[in-house]
């Protein structure tokens, strides 16, 4: 025997809320159904952003917002353009929960605490009249044709895991917003779909080097990296990616390596983390200028006495790296700038500018950890985040092959196409 709902959304996240509101709240009387495996549901809201919650991105205009996605740009574009991070605000205002905007442009709830976000939608979930299972997992998704119908029936296998009792469930109108769960994107490939095979992004380098040996905390604020290919060349696709850079115990960190990791993850993952990357310390400045720079401090003559090692160049560049760079640079604690050779000069402008650094693996970002991968764009209408290959399927949030950089763009993603998603459900 099976039970009848009018939609059923697999996965009780961001990506699932958001669908399952809007479903509800436009079809009063509708019975929809969330289907969460975990104890609570919308774990990931809980504890992003550090347990603060980076909701969205002050990023109003679609046309820009598409930027920050490595993968999934050209697909929002058009649901970005109905549904985007001003609208999210309006949304979580409209809902008593007042958000505020950082001085980068990350937006939070002023109370600074993930809760505020997770009580607000699963308040808004009740209101709406939706129906939530947790310790519920789906566990298979069949689909039944009869006769004429254009569209099937979905049969979807459901387990409580507390008392092991399994039962099938039957809607017309089905969403996975199952994130990067493998048991779901297994489903999703029996059902026809194809799935882009996940990795990781947003993650930090490990890299073992002398040069930042003792050095973990200290920070520049516009550094420029770029990943280099075993022939040494620079991959094209990825680089440059210019930001703040900060060193770790581990290797570096800072937004310039997060978004370094996301344009290249896959391809870093092909290499298994490890492969060749160039920084420049001290961009925007380049090798030539950075020379430039060094000849006429080393050829004024009241400089010509000075210890390189102890008087720092660069403001924005810690001293201790500095100090480090020289000796890379084969410059030793003894010597006068007047001594310092035109082979040193030039291997401290490429230290400064151009130094090259090797990754040996990756790191966790604490804050935010997302992997690409996912069902293929092309086999869904963002217009409705309808399947393009079975009717009355429907995608949103992770699960899709979509994912932004660090900064609040992959809720907006979820938001988008939750929102999208849950508008088309019951239509
Ligand atoms: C530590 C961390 C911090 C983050 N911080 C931020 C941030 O501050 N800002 C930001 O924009 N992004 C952040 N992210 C990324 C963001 O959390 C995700 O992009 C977002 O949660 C995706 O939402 P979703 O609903 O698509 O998937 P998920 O949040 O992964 O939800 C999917 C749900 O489906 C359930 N599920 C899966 N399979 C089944 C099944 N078979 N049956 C039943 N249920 C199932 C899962 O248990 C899960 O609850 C962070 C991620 C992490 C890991």
């Amino acid at each position: 025997m099976t039970t009848p709902y009018d939609a059923i959304i697999l996965g009780g996240g961001a990506a699932g809320f958001f669908a399952a509101i809007r479903a509800g709240e436009e079809n009063p009387g509708a019975r929809v159904l969330i289907i969460e495996k975990a104890r609570r549901p919308l774990g990931k809201v809980l504890i992003s952003g550090g347990g603060r919650c980076n909701v969205t991105h002050a990023c109003f205009d679609p046309a820009q917002l598409v930027g920050y996605y490595p993968r999934g740009a050209a697909a929002l574009r058009g649901p970005f353009t109905r549904f985007q991070p001003a609208d999210t605000v309006r949304w979580f205002e409209t809902r008593g929960v007042t958000l505020k905007t950082e001085e980068d442009g990350r937006i939070f709830p002023v109370t600074d605490n993930a809760l505020t976000i997770t009580n607000c939608l699963e308040e808004s979930a009740q209101k709406a009249g939706v129906t939530l299972w947790t310790q519920a997992a789906a566990l298979s998704v069949k689909t039944v044709s009869e006769g004429t119908e254009r569209a099937p029936r979905f049969v979807v296998a459901v387990r409580k895991t507390e008392s092991g009792l399994e039962e099938e469930l039957e809607t017309r109108s089905l969403l996975f917003a199952t994130g990067s769960d493998s048991n779901a994107q297994a489903m999703l490939s029996g059902l026809g779909h194809t799935i882009e095979p996940h990795v990781p992004s947003l993650f930090t380098f490990n890299i073992q080097d002398p040069r930042l040996e003792g050095l973990a905390g200290l920070s520049v604020p516009l550094a420029e990296l770029r990943l280099l290919q075993a022939d040494g060349g620079a991959k094209t696709s990825v680089n440059p990616q210019r930001g703040p850079l900060l060193i770790t115990h581990w290797g570096l960190s800072g937004p310039v390596t997060l978004r370094t990791s996301a344009w290249g993850a896959r391809w870093l993952h092909e290499c298994q983390y490890q492969t060749g990357l160039l920084v420049n310390w001290v961009y925007p400045l380049t090798t030539e200028k950075v020379l430039e720079a060094l000849q006429g401090y080393k050829n004024t003559p009241t400089n010509s006495r000075k210890k390189p090692g102890a008087h720092p160049l660069f403001d924005l560049l810690p001293a201790r790296l500095w100090k480090y760079l020289t000796e890379a640079a084969g410059i030793s604690e003894t010597q006068n700038w007047a001594d310092v050779s035109k082979a040193s000069l030039r291997r401290l402008a490429d230290e400064l500018s151009a130094g090259r650094y090797e990754i040996s693996g990756k790191g966790q970002f604490k804050d935010e950890f997302v992997t690409c991968g996912g069902v293929r764009l092309d086999e869904v209408d963002f217009k409705t985040m309808q399947s393009k290959k079975i009717p009355g399927l429907f995608f949103a949030g992770e699960v899709l092959d979509i994912d932004g950089l660090t900064g609040g763009f992959n809720f907006q993603n979820a938001w988008t196409t939750g929102w999208h998603a849950g508008g088309a459900l019951l239509a």
